[in-house]
């Protein structure tokens, strides 16, 4: 029996630029493949120089609701605060796992040093969804250290997988999540490979940050190009046709109707102006 997870699509990703210090790939949504749950965003600021700057560039505070943040840094370093009071800086190899839930205002910056002394940058940030149960409860956040990454070797040597959530055989991610996520950052070398095992009835995105690999000895994908892959079949080959890092993002569809309205993604429309309003309202917070 062929067990192999089918390759249905590679999708290129358009150039966009987020508040002043990030300029960035979407990758996800893509509107010939949109049936992406539990993904709802992937933005990939690629390595950029921002020369120094004494004002931190970034995006000033704006609210969420309804939906998680992941941020991962490759390069550079960022700095957060948001309404609860929350402070925090992100360096390279780190994770940040941010519970929206009920609502959260919050702003996304270069860290104050590296802004100053200037440098490359370069990060992800996903949007997860998360089921309406859990959309209305308290915000959170899982900072998670780079050392605190399990990190495995490729069976072949010729690589390594950051097991940021879910799980690479028997290695338990970082991070909790509130639906089957898995999450992966993974290095190739050139003429390296792995396999993917993954849960059946799943949606899974190969998002190339820089170099090229083949999947399931078919197609090839190159940086900046997401390929998405159909629910069925459990197994994923990938070979790195050069030095590559790539992320995987699997997870379990949360099969609920989608509302979404710029940074509020509920259920319905009526929860979207439910949102809108308590913002409005002062009832996420704000920064002082
Ligand atoms: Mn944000």
């Amino acid at each position: 029996m062929d067990t192999t997870k089918k390759l249905l699509l590679i999708g290129n990703s358009n150039p966009s630029q987020v508040g002043d210090g990030f300029f960035i790939r979407r990758a996800l949504p893509n509107r010939r493949y949109p049936n992406i749950s539990p993904f709802l965003m992937l933005d990939h600021a690629e390595p950029t120089y921002f020369e120094p700057s004494e004002k931190p560039k970034g995006v000033d505070a704006h609210p969420h609701r309804g939906f998680e943040t992941v941020t991962i840094v490759y390069d550079g370093a960022l700095e957060h605060r948001d309404s609860a009071g929350n402070y925090g800086k992100l360096f390279a190899g780190d994770v940040q796992w941010m519970t929206a839930a009920s609502g959260i205002v919050h702003e996304e910056k270069h860290e104050k040093e590296f802004s100053e002394k200037g440098g490359t940058l370069e990060m992800i940030q996903l949007w997860v969804n998360l089921p309406a149960k859990d959309k209305m409860s308290p915000p959170k956040y899982q900072d998670i250290r780079s050392a605190d990454i399990p990190t495995v070797k490729t069976p072949d040597g010729k690589g390594k997988v950051r097991v940021i959530a879910g799980n690479f055989g028997d290695i338990k991610g970082a991070a909790d999540t509130f639906t089957p996520v898995t999450i992966l950052d993974v290095h190739l070398q050139e003429g390296g490979e792995t396999n993917l095992h993954l849960e059946e009835n799943t949606n899974t995105i190969i998002y190339i940050l820089d170099g090229a690999a083949r999947f399931n000895e078919e197609e090839n994908a190159q940086t900046g190009t997401a390929a998405f892959f159909h629910a069925k079949g459990t197994d994923i080959h990938i070979k790195a046709e050069k030095d590559t890092k790539l992320l995987v993002l699997n997870g379990e569809p949360i099969n609920e109707p989608v509302a979404s309205y710029g940074p509020f993604v509920m259920n319905t429309q009526e929860e979207i102006v439910a949102a809108i309003h308590d913002f409005n309202a002062g009832k996420m917070g704000g920064i002082g």
